[in-house]
C-alpha cells in the first residue's frame, strides 16, 4: 500500500472509494473532490485485485485521461500499461480500430474533423448539382450532426433536397473510408448492434467503468457505458449537475434520469465539503447558481476560512483590460514569487482570447491557449497534415483535392474533371483513377500531364511505404516530404516580400515535425503507426498535444477549463452579451440557465482569489461600444466584493449604480 484511503479522503470520499462493486452514483459540487475520489478508486481496485485491464475510466479531456493515469500510476507505484483512462471519443476510436472491417470500412480510415467536414459537405451538395450559396454550411453541418446523434429526426416536411444531402454525406464518408467525430460514438453502438459479439467481448474485458463529469455525458454516450455495463452492474458516474455546460452538444439532465432508471439498486453518495475554495468564493457560486431552478439542492461547505474578497475591475477598452491583467499578473508574480502556472485567465467566447495573448507575448509572459485557434488549424499545417492523411488512407479524396494542387502542379480543372469521371466509372477513389489515368494508353491525356500525375502517384505511394514500414526517424521522413514537395518555395510565393510570414509558418512545420519525433521515441508508441499519429491529432482537438503547461499562465475559454482549477483566476468580459450570451438572451429561459451554470463553473475553479473584470466599452468589429456588466453580478452578494477603489477599480457603490443602469436597460426593453 502506497497510500492511505482514510488519510487522502473524507468519509463520504471514502465510502465511495471503497465500494468497488456495483452502481454508485455521486452527483455533487465544485471542488468537492469528485475527481479527487475517482482517482483513489481505481488505486484502490488496483490494490485489491482487480485487473488493470478490466477498468475503464472515461473523463472528458484527453489531458484530464493522462493526468488521472499518472495519478493513479504514482499512487500505486505501478506502470499500468493496460489501464484504460481515455475519452468517449478516444475510446471510441480504439473500438473502431480494433472493429470496423465489420462495418464495411477499412481499418486505415480516417477521422474527418470540421475542416474535412466542411468541405465534404461543400462537395456534396456540389455533386448533387444544388448551389452551394444557398445553403447555410453551419447549420448544415450541425443539422447533420443532430441527425446522426439522434437528437432530432426528418420531419414529414423536412425538403428532399437536405434528406439526399445527408444520404450522400453519409455514402462519400464510407467511399473515402472516413468517420466524423460523432461517428467515433455512433458507430460503435451500430457495431453493438450488428456483432452482439464484439459487445459481448466488451463486457468481458471492461468489467469495471468509471466516468467523471457525468452531466456532460450525452445520451449516446450514456447508451455505450450502459450497454457495457449492463451485465457487469459495475459502473460509477460522478458529475455535477451544476456545471453542465454542453447540451447545446446533447448532454442533459436526461442521463441522470436514465442512470437512476437503469441501475435502482446504485449506491449514492453525496459529498459537500468544498476543498478547493475560500468561504468568499465558494458564498459567490452558491448564491449565484440559487437562482436556477431546476437543479439538485446541495449544500457545500469550507473551513478553509473567508479569504480574501472578489474584485471587480472596470477598464476602460478591451484593451486595456489586456493591459492591466498582463501587467496584474507579471506583478505578483515578481514580488509574491508566484509562478505562472498559477494563474487561469478565462472568458466566454474565443473571440475574446486574441486580445489577451497577444498582450501577454508582447509582454513576455509565457501562456498557453486552450481554444482560439487551434496549432493543427492553420493553414499549412493542416496542408502538411493533409498530405499525410492521403499518404495514411488513399481512399481520403477530401484530403487528396486538398494537397493536389498545393503547392501548384499544374493539374488543372479539365484533368480533375476527368479524374473525377474515372473515380466514377470504376467506383474507385480519385487516387485510383488519378494512377490509372498515369499509366493509360488511350491518348485521353496528355503526356506531360501524365507524368505530373505518376510523379504525384509515385511519391504517395513512396511515402507510405517509408512512413508505414518503418518505426523510426518518421519525423526525418516527413522533413523530406516537406522539401520534396517545394513547400517553402510555394509559401514564398504565397507571400511575396514578407519573410516574416513565410518564416513563421516554416517554423510551425518545423514545430510539427519535432512533435512527431518526440511522439515517435517515447516507448508508449513503440508499436504506433503514422494512422495512430494522425487520429491522435484529429481527436486532440483544441487542446494541446504536446505543450507543457508548467511556467505558463493558462488562458482559455470556461468551457475549456471544466475540472481545472487555479490559485488565482481572471475572469475578462463579464458582460452582459457576453455572459450571459447575447445569443441566450435572445432565446429562451433554460439558456440563460445554462449561461448561469457556466459563470459558476468559471467561479468556482479558484482557489484563493478572484478577479472579475468587466470594460466600459469593447470594440465590435471597427467599432467600439458601450458595455454593461453581466446581469450575473447582481447575484452575487456585494458584501463579497473589494472595498478599496485604487486605479481602475470599481467602488461597490459604482458596481450599484452600474447594475441599476442595466437593470433599467433590461425592464425598458421588456416592456416594448
Ligand atoms: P470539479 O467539480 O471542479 O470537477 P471535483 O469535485 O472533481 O471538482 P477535485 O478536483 O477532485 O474536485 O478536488 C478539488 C481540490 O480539492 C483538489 O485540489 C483536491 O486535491 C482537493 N481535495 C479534494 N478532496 C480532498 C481531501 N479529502 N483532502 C484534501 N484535499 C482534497
Ligand atoms: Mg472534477
Amino acid at each position: 500500500m502506497y497510500f492511505d484511503l482514510a488519510k487522502e479522503l473524507n468519509t463520504q470520499q471514502c465510502t465511495a472509494a471503497a465500494t468497488l462493486h456495483g452502481p454508485l452514483l455521486v452527483i455533487a459540487g465544485a471542488g468537492s473532490g469528485k475527481t479527487r475520489m475517482l482517482t483513489y478508486r481505481i488505486a484502490n481496485m488496483l490494490q485489491n485485485g482487480i485487473a488493470e485491464e478490466s477498468i475503464l475510466a472515461l473523463t472528458f479531456t484527453n489531458k484530464a485521461a493522462k493526468e488521472m493515469g499518472e495519478r493513479i500510476r504514482s499512487l500505486t507505484n505501478l506502470p499500468l500499461k493496460k489501464l484504460t483512462t481515455t475519452t468517449f471519443h478516444s475510446f471510441g476510436m480504439g473500438v473502431l480500430k480494433q472493429y470496423i472491417q465489420h462495418l464495411g470500412f477499412k481499418n486505415n480510415f480516417t477521422i474527418y474533423d470540421t475542416n474535412d467536414r466542411m468541405a465534404l459537405i461543400k462537395e456534396v451538395i456540389q455533386n448533387l448539382d444544388y448551389v452551394v450559396e444557398t445553403f447555410d454550411l453551419y447549420e448544415l453541418s450541425t443539422l447533420f450532426s443532430d441527425i446522426k446523434t439522434k437528437r432530432k429526426v426528418f420531419g414529414a416536411n423536412a425538403s428532399d433536397k437536405i434528406r439526399n444531402l445527408y444520404n450522400e454525406y453519409e455514402k462519400h464518408l464510407k467511399a473515402y473510408n472516413a468517420v466524423d467525430f460523432d461517428d467515433l460514438i455512433m458507430k460503435p453502438l451500430d457495431l453493438f448492434e450488428k456483432k452482439p459479439e464484439v459487445l459481448q467481448a466488451l463486457r468481458k474485458r471492461y468489467t469495471h467503468i468509471l466516468v467523471d463529469e457525468f452531466q456532460d455525458t450525452s445520451l449516446s454516450q450514456y447508451r455505450m457505458v450502459e450497454l457495457l455495463a449492463q451485465e457487469s452492474r459495475n459502473l460509477c458516474v460522478v458529475g455535477d449537475d451544476d456545471q453542465s455546460i454542453y447540451s447545446w452538444r446533447g448532454a442533459n439532465y436526461e442521463n441522470l434520469v436514465m442512470f437512476e432508471r437503469d441501475f435502482p439498486e446504485r449506491l449514492e453518495v453525496k459529498l459537500e465539503r468544498n476543498y478547493r475554495s475560500t468561504g468568499t468564493i465558494l458564498e459567490a457560486a452558491n448564491s449565484l447558481i440559487v437562482n436556477n431552478q431546476i437543479r439538485k439542492e446541495k449544500k457545500l461547505w469550507t473551513d478553509s476560512g473567508k479569504g480574501s474578497s472578489i474584485r471587480l475591475i472596470h477598464p476602460a477598452n478591451d484593451d486595456d483590460e489586456a493591459a492591466v491583467i498582463a501587467d496584474e499578473i507579471l506583478m505578483t508574480h515578481k514580488k509574491e514569487d508566484r509562478p505562472f502556472s498559477d494563474f487561469g485567465v478565462l472568458v466566454r467566447t474565443n473571440s475574446l482570447i486574441d486580445t489577451l495573448e497577444t498582450k501577454f507575448t508582447e509582454r513576455g509572459i509565457p501562456s498557453q491557449v486552450t481554444g482560439g485557434q487551434s496549432f493543427f488549424d492553420r493553414k499549412e499545417i493542416r496542408d502538411i497534415i493533409s498530405y499525410l492523411k492521403v499518404i495514411a488512407n488513399q481512399d481520403d479524396d477530401i484530403n487528396l483535392l486538398r494537397v493536389i494542387n498545393t503547392p501548384r502542379r499544374g493539374i488543372g480543372r479539365t484533368t480533375l474533371e476527368k479524374m473525377r469521371k474515372v473515380a466514377d466509372e470504376h467506383k474507385c477513389s480519385l487516387f485510383s483513377a488519378l494512377t490509372l489515368m498515369s499509366v493509360a494508353t488511350d491518348g485521353q491525356i496528355k503526356e506531360g500531364m501524365q507524368k505530373t500525375l505518376k510523379r504525384f502517384a509515385d511519391m504517395i505511394e513512396n511515402y507510405h511505404h517509408q512512413l508505414f514500414e518503418t518505426r523510426t526517424q518518421r519525423n526525418m521522413v516527413l522533413r523530406t516530404l516537406i522539401g520534396e514537395i517545394g513547400y517553402k518555395a510555394y509559401l514564398e510565393a504565397e507571400h511575396p516580400d514578407n519573410e516574416n510570414v513565410v518564416a513563421f509558418k516554416m517554423k510551425g512545420i518545423s514545430m510539427l515535425c519535432d512533435m512527431l519525433g518526440r511522439w515517435e521515441r517515447n516507448p508508449e508508441n513503440s508499436k504506433a503507426s503514422i494512422f495512430d499519429y494522425l487520429n491522435r491529432i484529429s481527436l486532440a482537438g483544441k487542446e494541446n498535444v504536446d505543450e507543457e503547461r508548467a511556467g505558463k499562465i493558462a488562458l482559455m475559454t470556461i468551457h475549456a477549463s471544466k475540472g481545472l482549477e487555479f490559485d488565482t483566476v481572471y475572469l475578462a468580459g463579464v458582460e452582459d452579451q457576453y455572459i450571459p450570451h447575447a445569443r441566450a438572451i435572445e432565446d429562451n429561459p433554460a439558456n440563460i440557465d445554462e449561461e448561469r451554470r457556466l459563470f459558476y463553473v468559471a467561479i468556482t475553479r479558484a482557489r484563493r482569489s478572484l478577479i472579475i473584470s468587466s470594460c466600459e466599452k469593447r470594440k465590435r468589429g471597427h467599432d467600439e461600444v458601450a458595455s454593461l456588466p453581466s446581469r450575473f453580478l447582481e447575484e452575487i452578494p456585494k458584501a463579497l466584493f473589494d472595498e478599496e477603489d485604487p486605479a481602475k477599480q470599481l467602488s461597490s457603490e459604482q458596481v450599484v449604480d452600474k447594475l441599476r443602469l442595466l437593470r433599467e436597460r433590461l425592464a425598458a426593453r421588456n416592456n416594448v
